[in-house]
């Protein structure tokens, strides 16, 4: 009795132990399994992003005329897009994404004023840049006013990828004093306006300055209007903004 006993425990303990080490091994296969894929999935990734390299090193010649992203050439640049959110003057979102598209000739000379804006511890921030045409018609349906807005008969520079509205920021990223907001067609709003504390004043005129000594024209109804000095040698365009890839036509 006492023999049957023991070896039937033995039966018990050796099962157990067969079916725990089974158990065991299935957990280190499901393991394995799990590591393949993550090295596999690593390996995958370091190739793509070797080829995206590669890519990306790829020497680009723009035109001048070419419209280009700014955030593809500037690092510091702060994008304050209005016109891609409701807070604007037509309450409504007017552009599909937040982007600021410029011819590269402009552009060039907006890195130059950019560089000389850093060197005092400022960073430029766009409120716009490329403007559809259908977006200046929307304008102009609702303030048809010369001087406030272009009249999409004859366009507006930023319909042809030549003008910009910027203000500065310092390097917490607070804006300076200008004394008005963006689109703000009261008197404050007009560059030149004199009932501003001095500091606006300063504020503007070295905006000015800088923006002029690297060819754009400031305007007297806009603080933040810079037109470049290319003027119409562009033509206006049409083309909706595509958020996937970078130029338009
Ligand atoms: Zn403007």
């Amino acid at each position: 009795m006492e023999n049957r006993l023991f070896i039937f425990l033995f039966f018990i303990v050796f099962s157990f132990s067969f079916c725990n080490n089974n158990h065991s091994d299935n957990k280190n296969a499901d393991s394995d399994s799990i590591f393949m894929n993550k090295d596999s999935l690593s390996d995958l990734k370091k190739s793509d992003s070797l080829e995206k390299t590669e890519k990306q090193i790829e020497p680009v010649h723009y035109k001048d005329s070419d419209m280009v992203d700014i955030t593809e050439f500037s690092e510091h640049i702060v994008l304050d897009i209005h016109y891609a959110r409701k807070d604007n003057f037509l309450n409504m979102v007017l552009y599909p994404c937040a982007k600021c598209l410029l011819r590269y000739e402009v552009l060039q000379d907006l890195l130059l004023a950019e560089a000389e804006f850093e060197s005092m511890g400022l960073f430029l921030k766009v409120y716009d840049c490329y403007r559809p045409l259908r977006v200046q018609k929307l304008m102009w349906k609702k303030i048809p006013k010369p001087g406030l807005v272009a009249n999409p008969a004859t366009g507006s520079r930023h319909n042809r990828g030549s003008a910009v509205d910027v203000s500065l920021v310092d390097s917490k990223g607070k804006e300076l004093d200008f004394g008005s907001c963006f689109d703000d067609f009261s008197a404050k709003g007009k560059t030149f306006y004199p009932n501003l504390p001095d500091t606006v004043k300063k504020n503007r005129m070295l905006l000015r300055s800088i923006m002029q000594k690297h060819n754009f024209k400031g305007i007297n109804s806009e603080w933040w209007h810079f037109t470049h000095n290319c003027g119409t040698k562009y033509p206006v365009s049409d083309a909706e903004f595509n958020c996937d890839t970078l130029p338009i036509p």
